[in-house]
């Protein structure tokens, strides 16, 4: 038995979720992009509103920490003051997008998910952590970003939209991309989808109109910090943004799913609390623990500093066996329990251990030998 909470539902702007540091208030920038003023507004808000802290998450979203329940209803009037916020909580639950960060006006990725938020009110009511991504650049930079319904550039060079779980989908032009979209949404639906709540776990037959063998071109290579054709890439210790920081930046951001975001037309300068380097942190998934999350039992991120230059390859230290952190198998897991770690290799959290019962200066003292 894991001992974690599952929720079946994500917490939005609309609906926060009440952490061990205060409620969790989760935001979707349109397109994953903040223009300047949006920037500092949303530090400001953070600041004023929770403590300060904003984490970056996996599909891209901010989440502002440690807001009281006073607070929160002028943090939301704020944040749709800022256009960050939909002013319909119904939309602004079904606007799980993830676009690859790259995109430019105009664009194909640009078109299709200003399309489909414009077309929010057509999709059925989805399972809350469902979720669209809109990948046509040149090459797909999506691949391991989480989404089940996805529009993504062919091997043949024109689009394609594919359903989560299966390698090919099905050929279509930016005109249909939506529709597309739309219908294989409404599908998973009827075929009772919502029963395995994710669509790689749906393993009913695709409809013919959405089985097809179009391949998705090679992926393209991972963005890194640092210089950038659009300005620089600053990367995110555990995806830790410091509000002030943002006050700061007074420059257009763009966020990624890899703990990295995209500053627009900068020059790759240092800036406090991001890097702009490879480092080893940068490969170590570690979720806030405690005393932020009243599920974990462990504090993790201190332990994750000490142990990031000792490793070699994938670390993800877990508070607890849920792994928000990362979904994936890492090389090394370390999953809290009962006030200390388990160890296991090449798994998930909450995975079966080699080692029970760990310390933290037993854990550095067994990952620094390897
Ligand atoms: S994995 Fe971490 S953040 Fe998620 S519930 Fe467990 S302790 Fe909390």
């Amino acid at each position: 038995m894991s001992g974690f909470v599952v929720k079946d539902w994500c917490p939005d702007a609309w609906r926060p979720m009440m952490a061990g540091d205060g409620l969790l208030v989760r935001v979707r920038p349109p397109l994953g992009r903040l223009t300047a003023p949006q920037v500092e507004g949303l530090g400001r808000a953070a600041i004023r509103h929770g403590n300060g802290q904003i984490d970056l998450t996996s599909r891209a979203n901010l989440q502002i920490r440690g807001v009281s329940e006073e607070g929160w209803p002028a943090l939301l009037t704020e944040l749709q003051a800022l256009g960050l916020v939909d002013p319909d909580p119904m939309r602004e639950g079904r606007g799980v997008i993830l676009i690859n960060p790259d995109w430019r006006e105009g664009e194909d990725s640009h078109a299709i998910a200003t399309e489909l938020r414009a077309r929010l009110s057509e999709l059925p009511d989805l399972p809350g952590k469902v979720g669209f991504v809109v990948d046509a650049g040149q090459a797909p930079m999506l691949f391991d970003a989480p989404g089940d319904f996805r529009i993504e550039r062919a091997a043949t060079g024109t689009l394609l939209v594919r359903a989560d779980g299966r390698s090919a989908g099905v050929a279509i032009s930016r005109a249909t991309a939506v529709d597309a979209l739309i219908r294989l949404a409404q599908w998973f639906v009827d075929s009772d989808g919502r029963d395995a709540r994710r669509m790689a776990r749906h393993k009913a037959d695709l409809p013919d109109w959405a089985s097809g063998d179009a391949m998705p071109a090679m992926p393209a290579p991972p963005m890194r910090p640092g210089a950038h054709p659009m300005g620089a890439v600053y990367g995110l210790p555990f995806g830790r943004l410091d509000a002030q920081a943002l006050v700061d930046r007074r420059a257009p951001i763009r966020l990624t799913p890899w703990r990295m975001l995209l500053a627009e037309g900068v020059a790759p300068i240092p800036a406090a609390g991001m890097v702009l380097e490879d480092t080893p942190i940068l490969h170590v998934d570690a979720c806030v623990g405690a005393p932020a999350c009243p599920q974990a039992s462990v504090e993790t991120r201190e332990l994750a500093a000490r142990l990031a230059p000792l490793i070699d390859g994938q670390l993800h230290i877990s508070g607890c066996a849920k792994g928000c952190a990362r979904a994936r198998a890492a090389d090394w897991v370390l999953t809290g329990r009962e006030g200390a770690f388990d160890l296991a290799r090449h798994a998930r959290a909450g995975a079966a251990p080699l080692h029970t019962g760990l310390t933290p200066e037993r854990a550095v003292a067994l990952l620094g030998a390897c």
